[in-house]
């Protein structure tokens, strides 16, 4: 079964997908993970997509699309995975069902996560993660055992560098809007979109809906 995460920085589209992930033994793939796992790596492909990611712009299409078609190439990729990050344009989505048919295979859920525009800036502003292990924490809603470690691998949490800088947040919320919510209906109109909302404001995080998409895709 093919995912897709869909929602706006900071809807909590990576802890879902991870929680999923461990479910349903799906491997998630974040498409910012490895580009930043490429940064921290100094790669060619890593020092490139900086200079975009830093600004909060999107990486071309160039470097992104034979990232993604690689990625699931591999044999962990053969029968499902949840793409965490990826499609992020109407071409990307298209792309994406290129590089599905080629093995007969199709998207086959598209997990539409939303949550309220005020709540997201405060949720990647108090987002920390782990370089190591990538596990995502908050220091309000989601705070580590021990203060600044990872829980998983005691690995030095760190802020993103496009979580800090709020040029760069506002940028990625306007290009959410502009380029990637249109997917919305792309999806609605394919029957296979899933709105789930997450948000403080009626206590429904993203353990709740976790639980209940991985539910669903064991009954589908
Ligand atoms: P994320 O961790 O999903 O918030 O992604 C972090 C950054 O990586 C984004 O703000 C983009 O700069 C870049 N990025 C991630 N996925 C894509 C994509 N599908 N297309 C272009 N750029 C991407």
């Amino acid at each position: 079964m093919y995912i897709i995460m869909l929602g706006a920085q900071g809807t909590g589209k990576g802890t879902v997908a991870g929680l999923i992930s461990k479910e349903t033994n799906y491997p998630q793939i974040s498409t910012g993970d490895i580009f930043r796992q490429n940064i921290k790596d100094k790669t060619e492909l890593g020092i490139e997509a900086d200079k975009y990611i830093s600004q909060g712009n999107l990486v071309p299409d160039e470097i992104t699309v034979p990232m993604v078609t690689n990625r699931l190439s591999d044999k962990d990729a053969e029968n499902g995975a949840i793409l965490d990050g990826f499609p992020r344009t109407i071409e990307q989505a298209q792309k994406l069902d290129e590089i599905l048919a080629k093995g007969g295979k199709k998207v086959d859920l598209v997990i539409n996560l939303t949550t309220p525009k005020e709540e997201l800036i405060d949720r990647m502003i108090t987002r920390r993660v782990c370089p190591k292990c990538k596990s995502t924490f908050n220091i309000k809603l989601c705070p580590p055992k021990v203060e600044g470690i990872c829980d998983n691998c005691g690995e030095k949490l760190v802020q993103r560098e496009d979580d800090s800088n709020p040029e760069a947040i506002q940028r990625r919320l306007e290009i959410y809007k502009e380029k990637t919510s249109p997917l919305v209906e792309h999806y609605k109109k394919q029957g296979v979109l899933r709105t789930e909302t997450i948000s403080i404001s009626i206590n429904r995080m993203a353990n709740d809906v976790a639980k209940e998409v991985v539910e669903y895709i064991k009954n589908k």
